[in-house]
């Protein structure tokens, strides 16, 4: 059985690798520790051996571990699930990411409820990159249109684009993936200078990920372990 030190120490390991084999910086790459399902003591351990960053999908379960760890005052919280607009005020008031913004009214809801005592709320837009019909996310074509709404929202800063690839195993189909998120990124920068981040890349394909561009890697099973549910 290993611990979550020498997992966590393997994972940093794997992205420095993999930082040099793609002949890019160590440290264009970020960690997010993607602690969802996990209780607030291993976040904490987590937290212990440098991690700054963590990862949420469900928000009741985020909200239990952000006020057991409190005392933590640099911890930064993404939340990367699916969020429901009725549910918008809670990432507003306690997330510093949310990275998977999909559309303009949930836009319009956290602009609006960003607490002004908050810096902005940093905002990835979630691409369907896949296009799979039954996915969440905005489609290749209307990440530009989006983009443009949100640069006129003051409370939300455009930090750029994540993405959930299909799901496969072909390295090719992946890739391809990978670049044209890439490409998309490329084409808002000149008029969004704020968009510096793509995150894509996870337990299974951070590598891949990273040779592709990758800016921030989501990474929950192999710091963590394997989850019971299944998501
Ligand atoms: C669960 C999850 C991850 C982490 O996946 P692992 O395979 O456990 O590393 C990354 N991104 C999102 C959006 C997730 O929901």
């Amino acid at each position: 059985m290993s611990t979550l030190e020498q997992r966590y120490h393997a994972v940093q390991q794997r992205i420095d690798s993999a930082c040099q084999s793609a002949g890019r910086q160590r440290a264009e790459v970020a960690l997010l520790a993607v602690s969802k399902t996990k209780p607030a003591t291993m976040v904490r351990d987590c937290y212990q051996l440098g991690q700054r960053a963590f990862g949420e999908n469900y928000l009741q379960d985020a909200m239990d571990k952000i006020s057991q760890l409190a005392d933590l005052d640099d911890i930064q919280w993404h939340f990367i699930g699916h969020l429901q607009s009725n549910k918008s005020k809670t990432v507003a008031e306690h997330f510093h990411w949310l990275e998977t913004l999909d559309r303009i009214k949930l836009a319009r809801r956290l602009n609006e409820q960003r607490p002004q005592t908050l810096p902005p709320l940093n905002v990835l837009l979630q691409v369907n990159i896949s296009q799979e019909v039954q996915k969440s996310g905005v489609a290749p074509a209307d990440v530009a249109e989006l983009a443009a709404h949100i640069a006129e929202l003051p409370r939300l800063t455009l930090r750029g684009l994540m993405c959930i690839p299909e799901a496969t195993d072909n390295a090719d189909a992946l890739a391809t993936q990978f670049d044209h998120m890439q490409t998309l990124l490329a084409q808002l920068q000149p008029q969004h200078p704020s968009a510096d981040t793509l995150s894509m890349g996870m337990s299974g394909d951070l590598e891949l990920a990273i040779a592709h561009g990758s800016h921030q890697v989501r990474v929950g099973t192999d710091i963590f372990g394997a989850r019971s549910k299944a998501d």
